[in-house]
């Protein structure tokens, strides 16, 4: 059985003192029931990259995953306001989120740049989430699933079948971030079914039941049980909902049904 990921993106969101006062309460919610929960799922916080630090020192001792939003394919350099993976690991960073919608269509991050994190990433053993998704205009015309498996094939390109096995792909519909339009349960079990076929028509069978498909897009309380209970969805990547103690842990305790 896959270990479920349920992950909280923060984006550009909380200071220091709200980032511990949120982990505080959150904290209070999951530690006591932190050892049944692990037995099938891990639970990542990405905040924000200067409150990395402090988000740490929030969550030593506890059984949190802590993830940066992004960072740059080279070590250092001339980059600025960049940071890179061996920045990262010293404080105790195992994953980063790469090719999040906001990056590819804000910043421009093509498949092209998010294929080298992705590289990067792995070469220093870190777990890319690696982000995929459709438009709205995209969705609308039927693409949803060319767009995806587009998406992934470039993003995945040069990743040998043992690497393969520790990245985590998370679908998330573009129309569906933020806006409280999430996609249905069926919708997101059809498109990550797909994934994972074609996963397992590259890189084998093995490595495609490892590989971990997280659904992200307008997650709550609400909606999460029957989105964790489809077969091919393993988790989630959770924008607003995470950013509140409450909604977020009962999100943790997602039961499938
Ligand atoms: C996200 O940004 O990854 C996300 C899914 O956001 P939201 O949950 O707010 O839709």
């Amino acid at each position: 059985m896959r270990t479920r990921l349920l992950a909280a993106n923060w984006k550009m969101n909380l200071t220091a003192n709200e980032a511990r006062a949120t982990l505080a309460t959150l904290r209070a919610q999951i530690d006591p029931e932190a050892a049944t929960l692990a037995r099938d799922r891990e639970v990542m916080i990405a905040p924000a990259a200067v409150l990395i630090p402090a988000v740490a020192q929030a969550l030593a001792g506890s059984s949190f995953l802590l993830g940066a939003q992004n960072m740059h394919f080279e070590d250092k350099g001339a980059f600025t306001g960049e940071i890179s993976a061996p920045m990262l690991k010293p404080f105790g960073v195992t994953h980063v989120i790469l090719g999040h919608s906001e990056r590819r269509h804000i910043f421009g991050e093509t498949d092209e740049v998010i294929n080298r994190k992705v590289l990067a990433a792995i070469r220093h053993r870190l777990v890319p989430v690696l982000c995929v998704g459709e438009t709205q205009a995209q969705h609308d015309a039927g693409s949803a699933l060319e767009v995806v498996l587009g998406q992934l094939e470039n993003g995945l390109d040069g990743v040998g079948g043992e690497d393969l096995r520790r990245v985590v792909v998370a679908y998330e519909p573009v129309w569906a971030i933020g806006t409280g339009r999430n996609a249905t349960p069926e919708q997101a079990q059809t498109i990550h079914g797909a994934v994972r076929e074609m996963l397992r028509e590259r890189w084998g069978s093995e490595a495609a039941d490892t590989v971990r498909i997280i659904y992200g897009g307008s997650v709550t309380p609400e909606n999460i049980d029957s989105l964790i209970s489809k077969p091919d969805i393993d988790g989630a990547l959770v924008g607003g909902a995470s950013l509140k103690a409450d909604s977020f842990a009962r999100i943790v305790k997602a039961r499938a049904g």
